[in-house]
């Protein structure tokens, strides 16, 4: 062991309290350098990779609605797009592995109408969720996969209480219809 003393910094999307590594950011999507390259490691294979199952298609929608930044345009059609897709699997009960037939429901929609509809949603506290960190640190791919559920769950949970109702009327106006 060294004698150096890591800084650590704490995330501030989701809270993750992680040595400092000095690396590259999303643009609009607020995680810290390290939990932003905790992130891209698990979504690239990680070491060891997650074992396969269809709620690693949903990691970043966890992921992206647990970091939801800063009010942009972006941000705000990035944290609508991924509440939509964790609320209907939740909630409206389809299954992990329908998640890109939701993505495309939501996406039919003309940007310009989405923009219109969507708004910021002031983001819930996360202190004390399940962080990419906590998928990360099992030390074998089936115990990996196994925490993303819980880490989704959480995440949804954390924004359904406020917003449960909100992210429903906005299920139903563009997901569910033809
Ligand atoms: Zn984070």
């Amino acid at each position: 062991m060294g004698s150096d003393i890591s800084a650590i910094s704490s995330c501030p999307g989701c809270g993750a309290v992680l040595p400092e590594v000095d690396g590259p950011t999303h643009r609009y999507i607020g995680a810290s350098p390290a939990c932003w390259a905790l992130y891209t490691a698990l979504g690239g294979g990680g070491d060891p990779p997650l074992a396969l199952s269809p709620w690693n298609a949903l990691l970043v929608d966890g992921y992206a609605a647990q970091h939801p930044g800063r009010p942009s345009p972006q941000s705000i059609q990035s944290v609508a797009i991924h509440l939509l897709v964790l609320h209907g699997v939740f909630v409206a009960g389809v299954a992990p592995a329908q998640v890109m037939w939701l993505r495309r429901r939501v996406l039919r929609e003309r940007l310009e109408a989405r923009r219109a509809a969507f708004v910021w949603l002031d983001p819930p506290d996360f202190a004390g969720s399940l962080t990419v960190a906590d998928i990360a640190r099992p030390p074998t791919p089936q115990a990996r996969a196994a925490m993303v559920e819980p880490y989704l769950r959480g995440v949804w949970e954390r924004w359904s209480a406020p917003h449960a109702a909100t992210v429903a009327a906005w299920y139903d106006r563009y997901v569910v219809p033809d």
